[in-house]
């Protein structure tokens, strides 16, 4: 019985989010339309914060400033040059003095190497930057990803929060929703949160199970964002629009259904076909899209979770 092997941790989560359940009775039954893809282009949130979206790329956040731009997340390695030049391009823009990764993704941290060669400061999380100097291979499809080289590894790695002289602050999201070293970055003044990954205005998640990530750790990561923001918080995802306190309640409630019934069928003793197969998205997959590969992933990072030798 794989379950058995490491049940508390399950047990314990579940105590959580009994916790919050209260919170969440008058969350709007509103999911950020999956079908609505922010337009290519800057959106600008503030006097010297934007949003750049490239097409195909995920969002990266940019802050301009005297002491030079601040950016979250660096989008990949083929936009590297592209960016750069838009992020110059900014009002008071000029060039990238911090980068901050979200987490290891390719999609995040193709500009790494550019700025860590122009010698300039790259933070992340203790475990994104272990997972930077290894290759990974997902285990589902094979896709290989090479280490970086020294040069694009993060240069100032934390625990648990850090701050920057700005007043820009950032920290851990250690429930390990996408990877196990997702970060989120508060602007406080602005009153915007960039959350990379762990959150989607996108579609479904990308369940990594292989980094880390777990679908009980994608309803404790939703419920921990909602302690960092109020009604006007404006919230960066790694893809798609920016979306709102609503937005986040709304996903909340839906990923732990979900999770509620993939745990289920997992304790009946079901596999991940027949998880496909109960179709436990279906009410949701008109606005997220067809939910099969999240479902399966999601399933099989139960397995992972509970039983990482499995
Ligand atoms: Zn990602």
């Amino acid at each position: 019985m794989i379950i058995r092997s490491r049940p508390t941790r399950r047990q314990l989560l579940k105590t959580a989010m009994a916790g919050v359940a209260g919170m969440m009775l008058a969350a709007p039954r509103r999911v950020a339309a999956a079908q609505a893809p922010a337009d290519a282009g800057t959106e600008r949130l503030a006097d010297n914060l934007f949003v750049i979206r490239m097409p195909g790329q995920a969002n990266v956040l940019a802050q301009t400033g005297a002491g030079g731009v601040l950016l979250v997340d660096g989008g990949s390695m083929a936009a590297s040059d592209a960016l750069m030049k838009m992020v110059a391009s900014l009002p008071g823009g000029g060039p990238v003095q911090t980068l901050i990764n979200t987490h290891w993704h390719p999609e995040q941290t193709g500009s790494n190497e550019a700025i860590g060669r122009a010698g300039k400061t790259i933070i992340a999380h203790e475990n994104t930057r272990l997972w930077l100097t290894t290759d990974v291979t997902w285990t589902w499809n094979g896709q290989r990803f090479k280490r970086l080289p020294k040069v694009a590894q993060p240069t100032k790695t934390f625990y648990t929060t850090g701050k920057l002289d700005s007043g820009v602050r950032y920290g851990y999201i250690p429930d390990a929703a996408h990877t196990d070293g997702d970060l989120y970055v508060l602007f406080p003044q602005e009153n915007v949160l960039a959350v990379g990954d762990v959150m989607s205005g996108a579609g479904w998640p990308v369940v990594d199970y292989v980094t880390g990530g777990w679908i009980g750790g994608i309803v404790g990561g939703l419920q921990r964002l909602q302690t960092l923001v109020n009604e006007d918080t404006r919230i960066v995802p790694g893809r798609g629009p920016v979306l709102r306190l609503a937005d986040l309640k709304a996903q909340s409630e839906m990923f732990g259904t979900i999770y509620d019934r993939l745990s289920q069928m997992l304790n009946r003793g079901r596999g991940p076909t027949e998880a496909v197969a109960a179709q436990p998205t279906k009410e949701f997959d008109a606005r997220m899209g067809n939910g099969d590969e999240f479902v399966r992933r999601a399933f099989e990072s139960l397995w992972a979770y509970v039983s990482p030798d499995a």
